[in-house]
């Protein structure tokens, strides 16, 4: 197997979620990044990765007294990192930025390379200060850093690579560079430089709404020197006015791909249009299994076990419960049925859903025959998301024991809650979610997912055999609600009369229903077969989608419809 993996990748990601004691993430696509180091260490493959050294993370919540959450901005200690010496400069702004390269790679994942600006305080310290936050200003400079910086940091550091991949669009400026590097070291004319570069970067969509997907004003992106010596024209015809990180991923590239199935063919529709711009498949997303799935779990699955696998799944409840009183008075009864949910509060998730009619699932709340477990932070200047994650409080104040919200989600969070519950819920609007992988990692465990249908949960679980699907009750509904009114209704009604009564008076068939959800979950959602897939469906296949995508343009050029300039 070993001798098909020879491809030397480097990986370029804004944000990673690798350990507890490392918070460079802000949600899913940092998750998925750090997974994607772990399983290629486990899988020993020619991998680096390329990020960020966020000094003050995301934002950390605090819920006021008030019931509201709060941001704030501790900055952190990195300093069991390995600085390695080097350095590297990047312009923004007519001013030479100077980089520092440290490196994470004691969390048994292939080596990280972080980008750092200087701490918060100190000359360019606002550059490297806060995922996410800030000023359009603020995140070219940072988009420069990772791109620009990544790329030069790579040559520094003298570490050979075959292919780039970006994930996500953040990245795009790192095609520049490849651009810049031909023009200038091998004098290159601009049309071949691209040409090769396209040959060398692979590219991850995940943002299935048109809006979600960063643009900024080309004459910014001059002023701000993020060009890195292209002209106007030459921008433009990469990302278009206002330049789009993704369309300009898409043309620097000949293979891009969504995150799930569904994805895949949403944003083949969303990039049709596109001219000149990669072909797009989609390889979904996995997760670490030695981070996400507890061994006791994993060892009574393979042991065929039920009473075993029962006994881990109450004692992985009864953690949670212990973390729960740790950190707040709530008492939860691992004995009775036990929902968890957590996400990033963004509105399209509606984490609060369930409570929308919160009169007509009060008795089960009251009694704690459901409990509920929340967490989630919004983005800071998401001030729905922040109502959002109130209501969930004061929802936490009215049924004490019975509902909980964890404040500051983050990995160790997620470590108990996920595995800690017996139902996992999902329920975003449609189609907003490209893959989601929280969803995975309850599966892997044996914890039964209630979701809409999307994203990855169109691939994964079959309703009444190994999770609960709310689209697959719609036909009993009254066909004029909307949406959020549907998945309201459909999600009571599976509750009240599919987990509530197999949960109490029917524990072989929850058991059943556990077991398909592991098997179902290690067969199909491991980051270790998204990696061979990686390997397989694009880093291996690349030169021959070259050549197919190459035919087809000369074809199209004998209709003389060809725009594009080949060599
Ligand atoms: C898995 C995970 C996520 C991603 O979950 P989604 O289901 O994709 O929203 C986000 N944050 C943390 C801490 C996680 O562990």
């Amino acid at each position: 197997m070993k001798n098909n993996y020879k491809k030397r990748v480097a990986y370029f990601c804004m944000e990673y979620g690798i350990d507890q004691r490392l918070p460079l993430y802000a949600g899913g696509l940092g998750i998925l990044a750090g997974d994607y180091l772990k399983a290629a260490y486990d899988l020993d493959l020619p991998i680096v990765g390329i990020g960020i050294l966020w000094w003050q993370d995301y934002t950390k919540q605090l819920i006021g007294p008030d019931g509201y959450p709060y941001d704030t901005y501790p900055v952190h200690d990195y300093s069991f990192l390995e600085d390695t010496g080097k350095r590297v400069t990047v312009q923004i702004s007519g001013e030479d930025v100077l980089c520092r390269i440290f490196k994470a790679d004691q969390f048994n994942n292939k080596e990280l390379y972080l980008l750092d600006t200087g701490k918060p305080g100190t000359k360019h310290g606002w550059i490297t200060d806060k995922l996410y936050s800030g000023s359009n200003y603020d995140r070219i400079a940072q988009e420069i850093v990772l791109g620009i910086g990544g790329i030069r940091a790579l040559r520094e550091l003298g570490i050979e690579v075959d292919l780039y991949h970006f994930n996500e669009g953040h990245a795009a400026f790192a095609g520049l560079e490849l651009i810049r590097e031909k023009m200038e070291l091998e004098n290159k004319i601009f049309e071949q430089a691209l040409e090769e570069t396209r040959e060398e970067v692979i590219f991850t969509t995940h943002t299935p709404v048109p809006a979600g997907n960063e643009a900024h004003d080309l004459q910014l992106l001059i002023e701000m020197d993020a060009n890195n010596s292209l002209t106007y024209e030459q921008l433009k015809r990469i990302g278009g006015d206002p330049f789009n990180m993704t369309a300009a991923c898409l043309r620097m590239s000949y293979l891009a791909n969504g995150v799930s199935r569904l994805h895949g063919e949403t944003a083949k529709k969303m990039w049709g249009h596109l001219d000149n711009a990669a072909k797009i498949i989609s390889i979904t997303n996995g997760v670490h299994r030695k981070s996400w799935q507890r061994k006791e779990i994993a060892e009574a699955y393979a042991n065929n076990n039920d009473k075993e696998l029962w006994s881990a799944h109450l004692e992985a409840k009864k953690r949670l419960a212990d973390f729960v009183a740790s950190r707040t008075d709530a008492r939860l009864n691992p004995e009775n049925l036990i929902i968890g949910f957590a996400r990033r509060a963004a509105p399209y998730k509606r984490s609060e859903l369930i409570f929308r009619d919160a009169e007509a699932i009060d008795d089960l709340l009251r009694t704690g025959k459901v409990q509920l477990v929340f967490s989630g932070k919004a983005h800071p200047n998401d001030h729905y998301g922040k109502d959002i994650v109130a209501t969930l409080v004061k929802m936490d104040r009215k049924y004490r024991n019975n509902v909980v919200f964890l404040e500051n989600y983050d990995i160790e969070i997620a470590s108990y809650l996920i595995p800690g519950v017996d139902v996992w819920l999902n329920n975003p609007r449609r189609p907003m979610e490209a893959s989601g992988t929280s969803g995975m990692k309850a599966a892997m465990n044996g914890v039964l997912n209630l979701s809409v249908l999307d994203g990855w949960v169109a691939e994964g679980p079959t309703h009444n055999v190994s999770g609960w699907i709310l689209d697959m009750v719609f036909a009993s509904l009254e066909e004029k609600l909307n949406e959020d009114e549907k998945d309201l209704q459909a999600l009571y009604k599976i509750l009240r009369e599919e987990v509530i009564p197999i949960y109490y008076d029917d524990r072989d068939r929850w058991i059943r229903m556990m077991k398909a959800s592991i098997k179902m979950a290690q067969e199909q959602f491991s980051a270790g077969r998204m990696l061979r897939d990686y390997y397989e469906k694009m880093y291996n296949k690349l030169s021959e989608v070259i050549e197919a995508e190459r035919k087809k343009i000369i074809v199209d050029r004998k209709e003389d419809k060809v725009t594009v300039l080949i060599r």
